[in-house]
């Protein structure tokens, strides 16, 4: 997810009933979760509100108590407890929501079925009940819009039509048909205003979430290199030092020689320019590694390799010096390449293993320049230990 594409969803406005299908796809992830918390919540609450209606059966419609006690225990609450777990990790948007909506629409066809059962004038008070079940279902549960709509046409079918298959006087059936009517538009307006806000809400938390990310990738990050920066490699030596300490780590040093004298005979910005190649070729060494290229200072570049010993170290280091010279970047006088001296140490994890690394690589730095530049310290093997690599060499 880009940050990019979630600002334009929100300054088209663009996000109101649907996503792009990979947003689409995390948005109803995080909504599902979001969607079993609050059918849990609403479970009780609704079995609850739901049968204590019974009394209104024992007042309005004494003769069919019992067989709605029946419908109300062993029918609809069974369905409004399933109906509840139904929101599960495979299933689609689509699937989930109707299976939501079961319970509330098994409420209405129980409070229909009764209305059928009756022909006193009570039953015409009775049957509006199923209108409040029809907001309840549109205002409470969360249902995608497009599902809700449909849910509620069937609902309002179902109860027009129950009342006119069963004669309901003109205006019980005028004022029953126009009330479904208006409780459809307006809770299916609330839907649809909670949708919105929901939708906007979730692009509102991507863009902080994504923003924090961005602004912590450019705290990490060199400008002129765009490698990694020293607060990204203290990271890194955090996160070891929080998983196994038993692996191995190694540390390059890396230096640019006579990297004054390149500045002053080419320009400074000959100088950026010779960094970001030879940033380039450590990027496209390490590619695809989980090792660490960090620009540390001036023309300063570390690389932090993790589970490797340093005579592996060292093949590596030689690698880099090598192609790092064959860029062919010439100095002033035309004849002598750009190179680099390349000091390593290696050592396991432990604490304080950044500063014994750092200390260890820039001594055996200042030996490969003692030495004579253009070169890697210690040198691969037979001279190759970790104690020669603290001794610098007599020019
Ligand atoms: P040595 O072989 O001993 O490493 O000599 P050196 O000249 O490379 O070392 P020194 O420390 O004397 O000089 C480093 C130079 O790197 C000095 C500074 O102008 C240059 N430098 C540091 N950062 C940058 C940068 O971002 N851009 C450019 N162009 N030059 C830089
Ligand atoms: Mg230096
Ligand atoms: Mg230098």
């Amino acid at each position: 997810m880009q940050l990019d594409q979630i600002d334009r969803l929100i300054s088209d406005r663009g996000y109101r009933f649907s996503f792009p299908e990979e947003i689409e796809t995390a948005y109803h992830a995080y909504r599902l979760h979001f969607r079993k918390r609050l059918n849990q919540a609403l479970l009780i609450p609704t079995l609850v509100c739901y049968n204590v209606f019974l009394v209104v059966d024992y007042l309005l419609l004494p003769q069919t108590f019992w067989l709605s006690a029946a419908l109300h225990l062993l029918f609809v609450s069974p369905i409004i407890v399933m109906s509840s777990m139904g929101l599960r990790e495979g299933w689609n948007e689509r699937k989930r929501d109707y299976c939501v909506a079961l319970g509330p629409l098994a409420m209405i066809v129980q409070i229909m079925a009764i209305y059928t059962l009756n022909a006193s004038e009570a039953a015409q008070h009775y049957q509006y009940l199923a209108i409040f079940v029809l907001i309840y279902m549109n205002l409470l549960f969360r249902l995608e819009y497009e599902q809700a709509v449909a849910a509620s046409a069937f609902a309002a079918t179902l109860y027009v039509g129950t009342l006119f298959v069963c004669h309901a006087p003109l205006p019980v059936l005028v004022i029953g048909t126009m009330a479904s009517g208006a409780a459809c538009y307006l809770s299916l307006s609330g839907n649809r205003q909670m949708q919105r806000d929901s939708r906007h809400g979730y692009l509102r938390r991507m863009q902080d979430r994504l923003r924090i990310e961005a602004a912590q990738t450019a705290a990490e990050r060199d400008v002129l290199t765009g490698l990694y920066n020293r607060r990204r490699l203290a990271r890194a030596f955090d996160q070891l030092l929080r998983g196994s300490t038993s692996r191995s780590v190694a540390l390059l040093m890396i230096d640019v020689d006579q990297f004054k004298r390149f500045n002053d005979e080419n320009g400074h910005l000959a100088g950026d320019v010779c960094l970001k190649r030879i940033a380039e070729v450590l990027t496209q060494i390490f590619e695809g590694s989980d090792d660490l290229v960090v620009r540390f200072g001036g023309e300063e570049f570390l690389v932090l390799l993790t589970g490797i010993e340093q005579p592996h170290a060292v093949r590596l280091a030689e690698r880099i010096r090598t192609e790092i010279e064959a860029l062919g970047i010439v100095h002033a006088d035309g004849a002598t390449h750009v190179t680099v001296s390349i000091g390593v140490t290696a050592g396991a994890i432990c604490q304080g293993v950044q500063n014994a690394l750092i200390s260890g690589a820039d001594a055996a730095l200042y030996a490969a320049k003692q030495a004579g530049r253009n070169r890697v310290w210690p040198p691969a093997a037979p001279l190759a230990s970790a104690a020669s690599a603290a001794l610098p060499l007599a020019v």
